[in-house]
C-alpha cells in the first residue's frame, strides 16, 4: 500500500473514529449459518445513517475514485476489447492497498474494514466492473479465508503477498456443480502425510494471474459434504493446468478459466482451517462475499447513470435539452431512487456484517436487488442515450453487458431468493 496512506492518513482517520454499538441478538435466521467474528469493525458511531462515512472510509473511497478516474478509465475500452487486465491496473490496485484492505499492516495490508472494501469495489465498478471483481474476490474471499483460518505459517507466507503482489483464486464451482456447490466431484486422496487432488473446476475468476488457489475438494466422500476440505495450492504445483480464458459477455477485464487438477500433491499442512470444514467456510464466505457483489452492482448502476445524465443534459431535440422533457426526468428520478435503495441495502448489510450482527438475509437481499437494479438501470440508460447508447463509443453498452453477471455468480438470483425465503420462514417460526 501507498506508504503515506498507511502510515499517515489511516492512523489520523482512525484516531477520529468512535466505537460502534454491538448487539448479541441472533435471530433464528442466523442459526446454523456461519457468522463473521472479526474485531475490525468499522469506526462509525452508532445511530448514524448507514451512508455516513468516517474519515477513514471517506479517504479510501476518494483514493479509489481518483484511481478509477485516472488509471482505470483510459484503459476500459482496451481491456474490454482485448479481454485482458492491463498490468498497470493490477499493479496500481496493489500499490494503493486495494488488494489487502482488511489485511493487518503487519502483513503489509491496509488494516482497514469490510465496509471500506465495499466502498472501494463500488468506486472501481463505477468505471469498470471487471476491475472491481478482481478486488472483490481477493478481499472478500481469499484474504478473508486466510485471515480467519490460516495458521501463523500460512499467514506469514500468503498474506503479505496477497496484499502486495499476488492474486488468488477461489475454486469451488465445477462443470456439474454450480448452485449445488457441495455436489462437487474433485477429490483429495490421503497418501501418507500428503493429499492428492484430482478433478476439474469451472469459471475460476482471476485464474490467469493467480499465484495461489484455494481449492475445495472432498477428502472423505463417505462423509458426504462433510468431507469437503479447503486446500491451499500454489500455482507452480505439478499437475495443474489452466484452460483458455472464457470469451465472456461482460466483465472482460477479469479472466475466468476452467482448471484441471491431475494428481496434484500437496502436504496436509496445506489444509486451510480444519479438515472437513470446507463446506462451512464456503457458505460463510459466500454469504459475506455477496455483499461485495452488491457493491459492484450499485457502482455499475451509478457509473452508467452518471455517464447518461451528462449526455441527456447536453443533447438537444425539438429545440430543447432532452433532460427538460418531464417524462425523461421522471424515469431518471425513479431510477435514481432505486439505485439509492440498492445502495442502502448494500451498506446496511456491510455494516451489520462488520458489527457481528446477523446479516445473511440482508446480504442476499442486497445482492438480489442491486443486480436487478443494475439490469434495469443499464437497459434504461441505453434507451435514454438513443442510437449512441447502442454503440461501443459510449460506456452504456459495456455496462449493459457487464451487469448480467450480478444475477449469476456467488449465488444466482434464484438462490438469493431461496435464502431470503428460508430466513423469512425461520423468522416466522415455521422452519420445523
Ligand atoms: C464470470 C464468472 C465468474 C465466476 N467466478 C467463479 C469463481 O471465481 N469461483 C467459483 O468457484 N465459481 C465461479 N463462478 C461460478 C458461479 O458461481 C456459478 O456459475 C453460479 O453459482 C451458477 O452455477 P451454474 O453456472 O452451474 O448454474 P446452475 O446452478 O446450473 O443454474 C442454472 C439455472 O438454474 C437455477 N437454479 C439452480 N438451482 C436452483 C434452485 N435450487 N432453485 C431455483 N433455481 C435454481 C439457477 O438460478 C440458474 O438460473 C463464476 C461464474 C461466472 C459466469
Amino acid at each position: 500500500m501507498n506508504k503515506f496512506v498507511r502510515s499517515v492518513l489511516l492512523p489520523v482517520a482512525r484516531s477520529a473514529a468512535k466505537p460502534r454499538l454491538l448487539s448479541t441478538t441472533i435471530p433464528r435466521c442466523e442459526q446454523g449459518l456461519a457468522r463473521q467474528t472479526d474485531s475490525t469493525a468499522s469506526p462509525s458511531a452508532p445511530n448514524l445513517p448507514v451512508t455516513h462515512l468516517s474519515e477513514e472510509e471517506t479517504m479510501m473511497r476518494d483514493i479509489a475514485r481518483k484511481f478509477s478516474r485516472d488509471v482505470v478509465a483510459p484503459l476500459v475500452r482496451k481491456m474490454d476489447a482485448e479481454s485482458q487486465m492491463d498490468p498497470s491496473v493490477l499493479q496500481g490496485m496493489f500499490d494503493n492497498g486495494f488488494m489487502g484492505i482488511e489485511i493487518d499492516p503487519e502483513y503489509n495490508g491496509a488494516g482497514s474494514s469490510f465496509f471500506v472494501a465495499n466502498l472501494v469495489i463500488e468506486e472501481l465498478a463505477k468505471v469498470d466492473p471487471g476491475v472491481a471483481v478482481v478486488c472483490d474476490i481477493q478481499n472478500t474471499l481469499l484474504n478473508a479465508l486466510f485471515r480467519r483460518y490460516g495458521t501463523d505459517v500460512q499467514k506469514d507466507k500468503y498474506l503479505s503477498r496477497l496484499s502486495t503482489d499476488m492474486v488468488g483464486s477461489f475454486c469451488l464451482s465445477e462443470p456439474t456443480s454450480g448452485s449445488d456447490a457441495f455436489a462437487l466431484k474433485t477429490q483429495a486422496v490421503p497418501v501418507g502425510d500428503d493429499f492428492v487432488i484430482t478433478g476439474s473446476k469451472m469459471w475460476i475468476s482471476n485464474a490467469e494471474q493467480a499465484g495461489v488457489f484455494l481449492v475445495f475438494a472432498n477428502a472423505r466422500p463417505t462423509d458426504g459434504y462433510k468431507g469437503i476440505t479447503c486446500f491451499i495450492v500454489d500455482r507452480d504445483t505439478p499437475g495443474i493446468s489452466i484452460g483458455k480464458h472464457e470469451d465472456k459477455l461482460g466483465i472482460r477485464a477479469s479472466s475466468t478459466c476452467p482448471m484441471h487438477f491431475d494428481q496434484v500433491r500437496v502436504p496436509s499442512s496445506n489444509i486451510l482451517g480444519e479438515f472437513g470444514k470446507g463446506y462451512k467456510y464456503a457458505i460463510e464466505l459466500l454469504n459475506e462475499g455477496r455483499i461485495g457483489i452488491g457493491a459492484q452492482m450499485v457502482g455499475l448502476a451509478q457509473g452508467c447513470f452518471d455517464a447518461t445524465l451528462s449526455y441527456v443534459m447536453e443533447r438537444k431535440q425539438f429545440g430543447r435539452r432532452i433532460w427538460e422533457f418531464q417524462s425523461l426526468q421522471h424515469q431518471m428520478a425513479d431510477t435514481a431512487a432505486k439505485i439509492e435503495a440498492a445502495r442502502l441495502l448494500v451498506y446496511n448489510a456491510a455494516r451489520l456484517k462488520e458489527n457481528n450482527l446477523p446479516f445473511v438475509k440482508e446480504a442476499a437481499m442486497a445482492k438480489y436487488y442491486s443486480s436487478e437494479i443494475a439490469t434495469l438501470t443499464t437497459s434504461k440508460c441505453v434507451e435514454w442515450m438513443g442510437g449512441v447508447g447502442f454503440s461501443k463509443d459510449y460506456p452504456q453498452e459495456k455496462f449493459y453487458r457487464d451487469c448480467k453477471i450480478g444475477a449469476i455468480y456467488e449465488g444466482t438470483s434464484n438462490i438469493q431468493l431461496n435464502t431470503i425465503a428460508k430466513c423469512i420462514q425461520q423468522e416466522a417460526g415455521k422452519d420445523k
